[in-house]
């Protein structure tokens, strides 16, 4: 099968011209590992380094719209893994910080994305779980790890109305509610999105 055969059934339901191009854009296969070539447009997570996983890409297709960047946004991720997200939302916004926990992972997906030519990313390598207090504020923050709980330290990061953020809610390799966090007069709004199952956030 081609890779067009393969990206356009992975953008089934993705409404954002944006978003399609984006994705379309950024080559899933240079994000997965030499062993797993053969699957890198299948659509399921595939193993990385330090027992992590690259998100499925329908996931991050859908979990992208949602997030609905615009050019000008700064965006927070927590959990760069492979850092394929990453560069999905570096070519739709204006500057990302993207925070993993592992070394290992960080300085890979560091090392390939600056191979990729991307100058708006930040790789943190530490625990995300709070935030990244010093860039802030954000306009969108995505998580691809779960949150046992609503993170509201790290939802304080977000800017003023219109901001929001897209969360994995629950616990870890369970079903999750993917929760999306809108800020409206000041507020931090939840609405449930989607069950879904995402490592857990682990802590230092
Ligand atoms: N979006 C990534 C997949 C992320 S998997 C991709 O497309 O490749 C979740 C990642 O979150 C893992 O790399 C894991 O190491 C990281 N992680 C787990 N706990 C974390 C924490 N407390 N802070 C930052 N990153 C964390």
């Amino acid at each position: 099968m081609s890779y067009e055969f393969h990206t356009k059934q992975l953008l089934r339901g993705i409404q954002s011209a944006r978003v399609r191009e984006a994705f379309n854009r950024v080559d899933r296969s240079q994000f997965v590992p030499r062993t797993h070539q053969n699957e890198a447009w299948a659509d399921h997570p595939l193993p990385i380094e330090d027992q992590a996983t690259i998100s499925q890409p329908s996931l991050v297709a859908l979990m992208t719209e949602w997030l609905d960047i615009r050019p000008g946004d700064r965006v927070l991720e927590i959990g760069t893994g492979s850092g394929y997200q990453t560069a999905i939302l570096a070519e739709l916004c204006a500057e990302v910080h993207s925070i993993e926990i592992s070394q290992i992972l960080a300085t890979s997906a560091k090392q390939r994305l600056d191979s990729l030519g991307y100058t708006n990313i930040h790789v943190h390598p530490c625990d995300g779980a709070q935030g990244w207090p010093s860039a802030a504020p954000y306009d969108r923050i995505l998580g691809t790890v779960a949150f046992p709980r609503k993170p509201d330290a790290l939802l304080e990061q977000l800017g003023g109305d219109g901001s929001l953020a897209v969360l994995p809610i629950g616990p870890a390799w369970q079903t999750q509610t993917l929760t999306r966090y809108l800020v409206r007069d000041g507020k931090c709004h939840a609405t449930n999105c989607l069950p879904v199952c995402f490592l857990g956030l682990r802590e230092e």
